[in-house]
């Protein structure tokens, strides 16, 4: 795990395409997220990145933990991000948060465990 400001500085610098040495793999992630999600704005990969390297732990086979961030608009300690058996991503900030009309949206809760996986499937090879 990185210090808040250096995970900050990190994710500045991927967003921008300029990838620090020793990141390779996060910065591979991070591309195919662009891939995936065009449309997202520069601060939402920006965010999910910075949650990425400070923020996510493994808690269950089909379940992480994501500390949640106030600078970013949080306003819980933790958020509960699964994966249903239909390959589905379901985050608790679309409940406590944002209400109904937001859960058709991927949030950075959800960005962050997708870089932490493929990140860790990338650094397999
Ligand atoms: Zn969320």
């Amino acid at each position: 795990m990185v210090e808040f400001a250096e995970a900050k500085r990190i994710a500045r610098n991927i967003v921008k395409g300029v990838c620090p040495e020793g990141y390779g793999s996060l910065c591979e992630a991070f591309k195919r997220l662009r891939g995936q999600f065009p449309s997202k704005s520069e601060s939402w990969f920006f965010r999910a990145i910075v949650r990425s390297l400070v923020s996510v732990r493994k808690v269950g086979d089909r379940h992480w933990v994501v500390a949640g961030i106030r600078e970013f608009g949080d306003n819980h300690p933790l958020y509960n991000v699964w994966l249903s058996e239909s390959g589905k991503y379901m985050c608790d900030c679309y409940y406590r948060q944002w209400g109904y009309k937001r859960k058709a949206e991927i949030c950075t809760h959800i960005a962050a465990v997708l870089l932490v996986k493929r990140q860790r499937w990338l650094s397999e090879f």
